[in-house]
């Protein structure tokens, strides 16, 4: 089967990840997504960042209408914080039938000469990259860009920062997230 792992903090999970994970699954032909969260994402050491089960159990609730879409906790059981490498390694192991893409945004693919073992992801996987407003490719090596797919999909300007931002000057997060996960916000009082 062909995987899509998209990985992240998902803080709150919103309409963009949701967006991304499709045109990326239906350009790509992938069989599923795994939606993966990240307890301790490095490169957020020392934020605070809201509960890892609770941003799960929004994050089940965001793709529960998308039956090619599902949320894997995998990086509960890795060493923390959690490497993208380690957790395509686990994968790998686990399910070596599988081909996978890694699901990135255009920020986060920019700095992706920092993330940990970079050669050893473009082993395990293909990058598929989704660009995002404000950040371009040209720290990344040709070699690198040769192994990643990109495509002209259409931006999207939402981030969780927005959400939080907009929940905590309380203003209206509709379609900016998925209905229960807005009224999981709303009912847990998050982001206040
Ligand atoms: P925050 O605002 O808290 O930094 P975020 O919106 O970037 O959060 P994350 O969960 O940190 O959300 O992101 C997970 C992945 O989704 C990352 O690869 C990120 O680049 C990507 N992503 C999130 N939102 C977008 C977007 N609007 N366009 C492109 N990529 C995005």
């Amino acid at each position: 089967m062909k995987i899509g792992i998209f990985g992240g903090t998902f803080d709150p999970v919103h309409t963009g990840h949701l967006i991304i994970a499709e045109f990326i699954r239906e350009a790509l032909s992938l069989n599923q997504v795994w939606f993966v969260p990240a307890p301790e994402p490095p490169h957020k050491t020392g934020l605070a960042i809201t509960d890892f089960n609770i941003r799960a159990e929004m994050l089940e609730l965001a793709v529960q209408s998308n039956p090619a879409f599902t949320v894997n906790r995998i990086e509960s059981d890795l060493p923390q914080p959690s490497f993208t490498v380690h957790t395509l390694k686990r994968l790998t192991d686990t399910y070596p039938q599988n081909l996978y893409f890694l699901i990135i945004g255009g920020d986060s693919f920019a700095a992706f000469r920092q993330w940990k073992d970079p050669e050893s992801i473009l082993e395990l996987c293909t990058p598929a990259v989704y660009p995002r407003p404000g950040f371009d490719y040209t720290g990344i090596s040709p070699e690198v860009l040769k192994k990643a797919v990109m495509l002209p999909w259409p931006l999207v300007e939402i981030s969780s920062t927005m959400i939080r931002e907009r929940v905590r000057a309380g203003l209206s997060v509709r379609y900016l997230v998925p209905e229960p996960v807005e009224n999981y916000i709303l009912t847990h009082h998050l982001y206040r």
